[in-house]
């Protein structure tokens, strides 16, 4: 029995692993883990992507909240999501199309062979997987979204450009809405910030979630839109989630419009910008 330590600024997090499943450097130096208490996990440049204790959280609360504010998200672009967990979410909404934008198979491949969350979600007949810079994809865009999800790694030498003015100012062009993990405020500040000076929209908020396994827990997310309001009516919500009929682990309209409800010192900082 061995440990996966991941260190943050200061701080670390300890996971008990059995086993290695799976290593290559590739585009990313990529390892897959049997852990003793967190089931399969993921990482990438020593950065816990997912663990399969905790993935629905993450997954769930960067999807939902989007789907859910759009009336009828028929067409999805995901960026990133090499693992499958966000498409896997979306097509719980009945889409037509989903486009998904990965820039490195081997974790599409690895993913698929050594853990499954996207149980079959990445074979269905409606995803169409491109494997390219989701940047240059979204420059080049000719088509419209109704909802573009990014489900980047922790900025990194492939998904630094993730975070820039000129992608978001992209994708708010060719969507209704937009929505990016943020990482977290807490413990990566610097992250944050240069999220929120770049991601510019006529309508945007923040709203947080719990992910234990992502840097001391409180994760957030960044939505937002240039043409709709970001729908926070409770029964606007809870009726689209009835009539959706999906099933969740976190997320339920009441969590959706709690998320947005930040805590003061965070209030406080993003109105900084
Ligand atoms: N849930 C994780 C998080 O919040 O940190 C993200 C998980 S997912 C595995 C991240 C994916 O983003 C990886 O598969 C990585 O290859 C992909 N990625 C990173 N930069 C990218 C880019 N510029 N274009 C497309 N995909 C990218």
């Amino acid at each position: 029995m061995d440990w996966f330590i991941e260190y943050y600024n200061g701080s670390a997090l300890m996971i008990k692993v059995k086993r290695k499943l799976f290593e290559k450097r590739s585009l990313q130096h990529i390892q897959i883990f049997e852990t003793v208490d967190f089931g399969k996990m993921l990482v990438l440049d020593g950065k816990i992507q997912l663990t399969e204790k905790d993935e629905t959280f993450y997954h769930e609360m960067l999807v939902h909240p989007a789907m859910f504010m759009h009336e009828y998200p028929s067409k999805v672009l995901v960026i990133g999501g090499g693992d499958g967990g966000a498409v896997r979410e979306v097509l719980k909404h009945e889409p037509n199309e989903v486009v998904m934008v990965e820039i490195d198979r081997d974790v599409i491949e690895a993913c698929r062979k050594f853990i499954g969350i996207d149980k079959g979600a990445l074979n269905d007949s409606r995803v169409n997987i491109i494997n390219e810079d989701g940047v240059e994809f979204v420059r080049n865009a000719k088509e419209h979204f109704d909802v573009i999800i990014v489900d980047g790694t922790d900025p990194n030498p492939v998904s630094q450009s993730l975070i820039s003015q000129d992608f978001y100012s992209c994708c708010g062009r060719i969507s209704d809405y937009f929505v990016t993990q943020s990482q977290s405020p807490f413990a990566q500040r610097e992250y944050f910030e240069a999220i929120l000076r770049n991601a510019q929209f006529e309508n945007r908020r923040i709203y947080i979630g719990f992910v234990p396994t992502y840097p001391l827990g409180l994760w957030s997310y960044l939505i937002g839109s240039n043409t709709r309001k970001i729908e926070l009516d409770l029964d606007t919500i809870r009726g689209r989630f009835e009539e959706r009929k999906i099933e969740t682990v976190y997320y339920t309209p009441e969590v959706h419009v709690s998320a947005f409800s930040l805590p003061k010192w965070l209030d406080d900082l993003v109105k900084l910008f």
